[in-house]
Order: C-alpha cells, then sequence, then structure tokens
C-alpha cells in the first residue's frame, strides 16, 4: 500500500534526511512535537509493529541502532529522549508503515512510566 512514507522513500515527496543506508531512512518531522522530532523507517513497507515477522527482527535491531546514532549525533544522548512507535487507531497510528518518533531536546512530559507517574 503506498503511504506518504514509500513516496519519500522512492523520493517523489522530499523530506529532511537524518540518516539514509539500504535498509533504513530517518528524516525530521514536519510537525515537531519537541526541539528534535526524527523519525526512523525501515524501507521495508511493513505497515505496523503487529506485522513485524521473525525474519524482521534484525531489521528492528538496526533500527534502534540507528536511533542510538542519531540521539548522539544530535545532542541528546545524555540529556534523555523517547523512542516511540504508534500501533494501531487508539495510539493514533496516522502513518501506515512501521515508524519510531525519537524525540528529545526538552523534558518531556510523563505519559506512561518516568518519575512524575509514580506516588
Ligand atoms: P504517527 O501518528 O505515529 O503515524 O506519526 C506520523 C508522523 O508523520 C506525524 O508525526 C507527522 O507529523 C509525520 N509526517 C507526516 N507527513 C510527513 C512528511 N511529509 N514529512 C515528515 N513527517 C511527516
Amino acid at each position: 500500500m503506498e503511504t506518504i512514507f514509500s513516496k519519500i522513500i522512492e523520493g517523489s515527496i522530499p523530506c529532511n534526511k537524518v540518516f539514509e543506508n539500504e535498509r533504513i531512512l530517518a528524516f525530521y518531522d514536519i510537525e515537531p512535537a519537541a526541539p528534535v522530532h526524527v523519525l526512523i523507517i525501515p524501507k521495508k513497507p511493513i505497515p505496523s509493529m503487529n506485522e513485524v515477522a521473525p525474519e524482521d527482527l534484525p531489521l528492528i535491531g538496526e533500527m534502534h541502532s540507528v536511533a542510538q546514532q542519531i540521539a548522539k549525533d544530535l545532542g541528546i544522548a545524555e540529556t534523555g529522549y523517547r523512542l516511540i512507535n504508534n500501533c494501531g487507531p487508539d495510539s493514533g497510528q496516522a502513518v501506515s508503515h512501521l515508524h519510531y518518533h525519537l524525540v528529545g531536546g526538552a523534558k518531556l512530559g510523563a505519559l506512561v512510566g518516568g518519575s512524575s507517574s509514580h506516588a
């Protein structure tokens, strides 16, 4: 299925690229929710986390390595960040192409976890 992200991968829609190799592309989110907001996507058109197959696990691992490297490169590795995957309607997933949001560069409000959500 064609999505905005598959068009970005094929180059018919531009993006502000942060990282690319044969398997993975990372670019700045067009509507940043934090001072640093990068999307990390596989070039393989996996619709969501629900469709990740066992053979995709090395790719998922590599996406985490890429996130780690981008966090270092953009100077938020030590201050902290979130790596978020939205999956399905209740999460608000808008684009049916697997992606991680890497967000940081400011104190992030607690959603789940974090010191402020515990008594
Ligand atoms: P999600 O709600 O998890 O599916 O997130 C989709 C994200 O894609 C949103 O944060 C959008 O701002 C972002 N987005 C949509 N179109 C573009 C685009 N052309 N370039 C960069 N980011 C985009």
